[in-house]
């Protein structure tokens, strides 16, 4: 029983952040979950609370910007569970600074680790999910892709290429069972989110809880981007393909 009973669903970033209330939440609706992130996380303990509790889990670790290692993290999962009927494609990595004291190797780390994360991910878990006859892809955008983040021209940058990457993905695969939306989260309580209020108070951004009041009302929970995310992974949104679901609380809509 459960929301995805009967789905795989590979989550990037699940043992931390928002990734990781997923992990819990999705297996927790009945799917079989995969849990890819660094080595160094803590994905292996995660994956054993998962099962401890009944539910079905494995950790396969991955830096999801290099290509053989996403290869091998999607065929573990695939050889344990099965093919992945549901993608969260949700690792992602901060950067905040000066525009002209950004680094092109900074640069080109947080692309890979954002942008060429889902190309890689997406195109090794694709060809499974359309032999089993179609699946639903999830990825993390953020409120970032369309309203600019003071000191954030690199992070804003690869997050409006997540955006139009999951609306592209929908419309090239929408006649063969494959869905693609993304979910847009405003500030989380997350590791990213207060390394995020702490760069940007260096650099002079208004972050008091009064500014983040007057913008989001207070921080979201990862819980409620999980929520998000299990919805758009469901059937329970089987008409919801090439959209954006913002998880902001009005952020973007004043
Ligand atoms: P987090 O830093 O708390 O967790 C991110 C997870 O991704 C960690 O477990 C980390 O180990 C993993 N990860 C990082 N680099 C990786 C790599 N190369 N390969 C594999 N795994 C890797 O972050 P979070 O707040 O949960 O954010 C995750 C996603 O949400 C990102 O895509 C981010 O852009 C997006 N987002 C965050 C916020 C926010 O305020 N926190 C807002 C909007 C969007």
């Amino acid at each position: 029983a459960g929301r995805l009973a009967g789905k795989t669903a590979l989550i990037s970033g699940g043992a931390g952040g928002c990734g990781l209330a997923a992990s819990e939440l999705f297996a927790r609706e009945g799917a079989r979950v995969g849990i890819v992130d660094l080595p160094r996380s803590k994905g292996e303990e995660l994956a054993a609370a998962i099962r401890a509790e009944g539910g079905q889990a494995i950790f396969a670790p991955a830096d999801v910007s290099v290509s053989s290692e996403v290869k091998t993290a999607v065929k573990a999962v695939e050889d344990a569970f099965g093919p992945i009927t549901v993608l969260f494609n949700h690792a992602g990595i901060l950067a905040v600074g000066p525009f002209l004291e950004t680094e092109e190797d900074e640069w080109d780390r947080l692309m890979a680790v954002n942008v060429r994360s889902m190309f890689l991910m997406t195109k090794a878990v694709l060809p499974g999910m359309l032999a089993a006859g179609g699946g639903s892809i999830v990825s993390t955008s953020s409120i970032s892709a369309v309203a600019a983040t003071p000191m954030e021209v690199l992070y804003d940058t690869t997050k409006g290429a997540c955006h139009m990457f999951a609306r592209a993905i929908a419309v090239e695969f929408r006649d063969r069972g494959i869905r693609s939306n993304a979910v847009c989260p405003g500030f989380i309580a997350t590791d990213h989110g207060k390394r995020e209020l702490v760069g940007l108070a260096k650099y002079g951004v208004d972050v008091s809880d009064a500014a983040i009041a007057a913008q989001q009302g207070r921080m979201c929970a990862p819980m409620e981007v999980a929520q998000a995310a299990l919805f758009l992974a469901s059937d329970e949104s089987s008409f919801i393909n090439g959209t954006h679901l913002f998880v902001d609380n009005c952020f973007t809509a004043m």
